[in-house]
């Protein structure tokens, strides 16, 4: 069945609410976007991946986001104290740009936004409410929002979005169902400034003895964070600052970059990660962004698919049927378990075993047979291309899984995957 939705309300001004308000607008629709002016001093969310480069050049701001963020042109992990992998985007060959940004996020975000400006979708500076109208999982704005509005939809909107992030407004009210990652860390960041130089401006992921830190370089500062279980960051202290800096003044690898570094901002801190909501869209609402799931920061995955779920969105709204909604969820819920597998290969240790093994062995003959193999479809991890390949996906899963015990068993490798866990 077709529904008749031409006009639209999308509740949350972040990157995926306004980029999907750009997208209808230019097809047609009637667009209002509620959004919250107050922006907290520092957003979490920095690193671009390479996939995301098509979908800003479709929205025409690359550019823009070009002349205000450091070019990065790969990803460094450490494997251990002593080893680093990197993965320049261009071993992965394939059909994505060979760079990303880092990007300052409060510029990113007022770029996406002044675009739907732009664009001519409106916005209202409201905490928009939303009700249910007791016919099954039918929503409304609260009579209060509408009038916010000055009854801008002349009644109600004929579809509701929600792009709150991880609010995720209808799916509270709804108590949608959800399906948790099994790791339940914190995250706690601040930009630095006086960090050790990062050349060229790739990101930067190291293991700490308890959980793994980013290093993120920005044009003026450095954003460092560090994802940890509750139990031990409770150890450095009592308030988020104390923790933040302790664990920076002790932990043996932060000390290295940070000795000299001055904390230019506050401390950030995110828990309640790796999370996907189990319905999409129901009869007069659709979750787009973080709003319909997110995951572990890891792989950088979040902007793009937070933006690339608008792009679908839009295409599922234009065609407007049970179909196309259907379809919308089963891909946006796909997606998400996909990431979700390869950021549990990240702390089981099966990718570091890799990394490692990979370092060790390219002497040998085998090592030298599937060594470049590996190394491109490991990079399109990192690049955001893997998911989307069957083959790439295919690979890594043998990789992952056979190969690693067929190194085993002709001694190749004499780790324990368990050993590179990230505890
Ligand atoms: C620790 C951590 C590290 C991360 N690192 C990265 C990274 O390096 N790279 C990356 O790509 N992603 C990263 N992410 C993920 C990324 O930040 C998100 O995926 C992205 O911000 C999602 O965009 P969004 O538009 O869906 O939601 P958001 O960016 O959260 O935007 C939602 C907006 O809705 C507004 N809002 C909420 N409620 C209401 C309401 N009732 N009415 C009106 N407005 C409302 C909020 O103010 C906000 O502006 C990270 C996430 C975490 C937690």
């Amino acid at each position: 069945m077709k529904r008749n939705i031409r006009s639209i309300a999308i509740i949350g001004g972040g990157p995926s609410g306004c980029a999907l308000a750009t997208l209808l607008k230019r097809k047609g629709f009637n667009v209002a976007v509620f959004y919250l002016e107050k922006r907290p001093e520092i957003i979490v969310g920095e690193s671009l991946l390479p996939a995301i480069i098509p979908l800003l050049r479709k929205l025409g701001v690359e550019d823009e986001v070009k002349s205000y963020s450091t070019y990065k042109p790969g990803a460094s992990v450490w494997v251990n104290k002593e080893e680093e992998a990197t993965s320049p985007f261009s071993f992965g060959g394939g059909g994505l740009p060979p760079y990303a940004y880092n990007v300052p996020r409060l510029k990113f975000d007022k770029t996406i936004f002044d675009l739907a400006v732009r664009e001519g979708v409106t916005f209202f500076n409201h905490v928009a409410k939303i009700e249910k109208t007791g016919n099954g999982d039918e929503l409304k704005l609260a009579a209060e929002t509408i009038d916010a509005t000055g009854d801008y939809f002349k009644g109600q909107p004929d579809l509701i979005v929600d792009a709150t992030g991880r609010s995720r407004t209808i799916s509270r009210l709804l108590n949608i169902p959800t399906k948790e990652g099994e790791r339940k860390d914190i995250a706690v960041f601040a930009h630095l400034s006086n960090a050790e130089k990062i050349e060229p401006y790739n990101i930067h992921l190291h293991r700490l003895e308890h959980g793994w830190t980013w290093r993120i370089p920005l044009p003026d500062r450095t954003s460092v964070g560090v994802v940890i279980d509750p139990k031990h960051l409770a150890k450095y202290g009592a308030t988020r600052e104390e923790q933040y800096d302790n664990i920076l003044k002790t932990d043996e690898t932060l000390v290295k970059f940070t000795q000299h570094a001055k904390r230019e901002t506050g401390v950030v801190q995110y828990n309640n990660y790796q999370l996907i909501s189990q319905k999409m869209y129901g009869t007069n609402w659709l979750l787009a962004g973080d709003a319909g799931g997110f995951l572990d920061p890891i792989f950088s995955s979040g902007l793009f698919l937070a933006i690339k779920s608008s792009f679908s969105a839009c295409d599922a709204i234009m065609e407007g049927t049970d179909a196309a909604f259907k379809k919308y969820e089963k891909n946006q819920m796909h997606e998400l378990y996909v990431w979700q597998k390869l950021v549990n290969t990240w702390y089981s240790g099966g990718l570091f075993t890799l990394m490692t093994v990979g370092k060790e062995r390219m002497d040998t003959a085998f090592g030298r047979f599937i060594g470049p193999h590996m190394q491109r479809h490991l990079t399109r991890i990192f690049t955001g291309e893997a998911v989307y390949k069957n083959y790439s996906r295919g690979f890594l899963r043998f990789i992952l899984g056979p190969m690693i015990r067929l190194m085993k068993v002709g001694r190749l490798h004499n780790r324990n995957i368990s050993d590179l866990a990230i505890k």
